[in-house]
């Protein structure tokens, strides 16, 4: 679409100011509101950024990734996806619109943008005649303020597992989300109340890879967006309480060859799945603890894992088991896919799909074969191996992983590296509230 024609008809639809935002590397949301007379200026020349901004901190640290500060924090620059324009249900006359960060030497496509480290990704698919279709599903909770300065889970009463209504959700939450993220035009299609008190999920539907990381990234802006106007918070965080369940990131995931068909379906394959389905399995199970550095990013996210938890614990897949890593969900035909349940909310949906994009790629590429499928309840340690049980370890998993880390990019992935272990450094010095608890009165 032409600039004057995309401000003729945000103009048209009442739109004064275009909010211009990108995922940073973990995959919370910068950007800037531009007039919309200025647009154009925009389109132009871009937008600059301190290119840090995709290493700091949620604490607003910036965090030493080389070629950050040690380049004396140079610029990059954000060009405007117009084909992503869309209104704000919830702030009128703005309309929101997706980046892509360029490097301005050269103004060649950065390296570290998750949304490229994501078309990169499906490109590679692309190279073997396949088309990823994902659909993500998300998990979060909601909190409400607690009275004294902290935060408590919203609505929080036992038992509300998988139902509707105010039962679980006295303020609406769901329905007002549903029907502002309809406006949005993200694909999200139902809505409930999930297994902890205070805890939802809401289904987008299945697209294109990099169009369903979009989605699944505007989707979580929109969510913590509309919880701060109702004086709440959304936290997508893994496990946010020791007494309840953790937060997943599902992703479901289909190939299509060049004519539109599912090719993980053959009803005379084994499960009626077919070769490349198997070796896609094969891909993410062999790649599986590196993919866990993508897909549970902080801290946090290894107090999810467990047996008996709904998340998982093992490297295993499963034909309709949710005690797997990987489901095989029933449907077959179209509906043939795979469901790795592996990632929690925290994931950048960018880099979390892309790493399972290359997983997938790696095996149909290498042709891995998985091991038998679970049968029955899970856990079983002597069957299936440990996925890694902390951030460290995923951590060395990437950086020991040189296929996945060829296909994501090398210079995408020691600046995740680096940065994430600026993390676990800052955490291993950092004095929490368990040791006190623990040690002060006895020791
Ligand atoms: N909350 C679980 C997780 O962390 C998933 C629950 C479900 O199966 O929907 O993965
Ligand atoms: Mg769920």
């Amino acid at each position: 679409m032409s600039t004057e024609r995309a401000v003729q008809r945000l103009s048209e639809q009442g739109i004064d100011i275009v909010r211009i935002g990108y995922s940073d590397l973990i995959g919370t949301e910068r950007g800037k509101d531009v007039l919309v007379e200025r647009l154009g200026d925009v389109v132009e020349s871009g937008l600059a950024f301190c290119q840090a901004v995709y290493y700091t901190s949620p604490q607003g640290d910036v965090v030493p990734v080389p070629g950050g500060i040690d380049r004396g924090l140079p610029d990059v620059t954000i060009r405007p996806d117009l084909s992503t324009l869309v209104p704000l249900p919830w702030e009128p006359g703005v309309a929101s619109c997706l980046g892509d960060a360029f490097d301005p030497v050269g103004d060649k496509p950065f390296p570290e943008s998750p949304r490229e480290v994501m078309r990169a990704a499906a490109a590679r698919l692309g190279e073997l005649g396949l088309t990823a279709l994902v659909g993500p599903e998300l998990e979060y909770f909601l909190l409400e303020p607690d009275g004294a300065g902290g935060w408590r889970r919203y609505d929080d009463a036992p038992g509300n597992v998988y139902v509707a209504g105010t039962r679980g959700d006295r303020g609406s939450h769901v329905l007002r989300a549903l029907r502002m993220l309809r406006q949005m035009d993200i694909g999200a299609t139902m809505g409930n109340h999930e297994f902890s008190g205070g805890q939802f999920e809401i289904n987008l539907h299945h697209s294109e890879a990099v169009n369903a990381a979009d989605r699944a990234f505007r989707f979580k802006s929109a969510i913590k967006e509309l919880a701060r106007q109702d004086g709440l918070m959304a936290t997508f965080m893994a496990k946010p309480f020791n007494d309840e369940g953790g937060s997943g990131f599902h992703v479901h995931l289909s190939c299509d060859d060049a004519d539109g068909r599912n090719v993980f379906d053959d009803p005379d394959g084994a499960y009626g799945l077919s070769e490349t389905a198997r070796h896609a399995i094969g891909g993410v199970l062999a790649h599986a603890p590196a993919l866990a550095a993508l897909l549970n990013p902080t801290i946090n996210s290894y107090k999810r894992f467990g047996p008996d938890t709904l998340a998982p614990w093992l490297i295993d897949w499963g034909l309709d088991n949710r005690s797997a890593m990987l489901r095989v969900p029933p449907e077959r035909g179209a509906g043939s896919r795979m469901e790795l349940r592996l990632g929690d909310a925290t994931a950048n949906p960018y880099l979390g799909i892309s790493g399972l994009l290359a997983a997938v790629y790696l095996g149909v590429r290498d042709r891995i074969d998985p091991p038998a499928p679970l049968e029955g309840y899970g856990y079983d340690t002597s069957r299936s191996p440990l996925l890694p049980m902390s951030l460290p370890v995923a951590l060395d998993a990437l950086d020991g992983d040189t296929a996945l880390a060829e296909v994501l990019g090398k210079e995408f992935v020691s600046s995740f590296l680096a940065y994430k272990r600026n993390e676990v450094e800052r955490f291993s010095q950092f004095v929490t509230d368990w040791e006190f608890r623990e040690y002060a009165y006895h020791l």
